[in-house]
């Protein structure tokens, strides 16, 4: 595990990777990175690098899963066994296996399900390397994949965590932030409507805090939101060039 820095945030107010408060990580977007999937994403939000890859709509397996008035939404969430510098027990976690929950329930919110009777959507998005904000990245890169895959939905999912870093409110956790500071805030934001879904709070903050660290995380995620509508952008109208 990396070391506490002496300090956190320079007296000039510099995050320890250089950052303002208020920035975000280098970020990469790529959508169709694989061949065998449906749909597929890669996205880097600095050092945390992750690849989404969607099936289906197709039909549920096993069979007595199926629903007969919606599609079912499989998702995993994984971490490779090279994507941490510590020993990662290589089944899933118990951490793996909640984080795949709660991605899940937020991609149900946008995703019409209702469109495909006894089919399953299939979700899977492997951390290649972690450092910090590896659910966020996931829900980004999986929401790009689902579109990728020409699933409808009602709105992309755009997301970034904030935190409280020695007493000072930031964007976008690094991971030596996220071990070392006092609060980690993960939101997820279907931008179009402007809904929350998904929000969770390691630490304390404040209601004040709480506050300006969700305005902190719009900003944040407007940013995001414009990046994967370009990413799309590129790819469809590349394609339609090719046609
Ligand atoms: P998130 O990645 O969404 O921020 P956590 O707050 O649980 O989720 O984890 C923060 C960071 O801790 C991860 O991004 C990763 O860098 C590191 N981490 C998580 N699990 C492990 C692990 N098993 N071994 C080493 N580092 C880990």
């Amino acid at each position: 595990m990396e070391e506490k820095p002496e300090k956190l945030i320079s007296d000039e107010g510099i995050r320890v990777d250089g950052r303002r408060p208020d920035e975000l990580r280098p970020v990469k977007m790529e959508v169709g990175v694989l061949d065998k999937s449906d749909g597929s994403a890669y996205v880097e939000f600095g050092g945390t690098k992750v690849i989404a890859a969607v099936f289906g709509p197709r039909e549920a397996h096993p069979r007595h899963l199926a629903l007969p008035d919606r599609a079912i939404l499989n998702c995993r969430y994984h971490m490779t066994s090279f994507s941490v510098e510590e020993r990662k027990p290589l089944g899933m976690t118990r951490r793996e296996v909640e984080l795949s929950k709660v991605i899940r329930e937020a991609l149900e919110t946008v995703v019409f399900l209702e469109e495909f009777p006894r089919a399953s959507i299939d979700v899977y998005i492997e951390v290649i390397q972690a450092d910090g904000g590896t659910r966020t990245t996931g829900l980004t890169a999986a929401s790009l994949a689902l579109a990728d895959a020409g699933i409808p939905m009602a709105d992309l999912i755009a997301a970034v965590a904030v935190g409280k870093v020695e007493g000072q409110l930031v964007l976008d956790l690094c991971d030596v932030e996220d071990k070392y500071g006092e609060a980690d805030m993960p939101v997820a934001i279907a931008p179009r409507f402007n809904s929350i879904v998904l929000l969770q709070l390691n630490g304390r903050l404040t209601p004040e805090e709480f506050k300006k660290g969700m305005e902190l995380a719009q900003k944040g995620i407007a940013e995001i939101y414009r990046m994967q509508r370009e990413t799309l952008k590129k790819k469809f109208s590349s394609a339609r060039m090719e046609a």
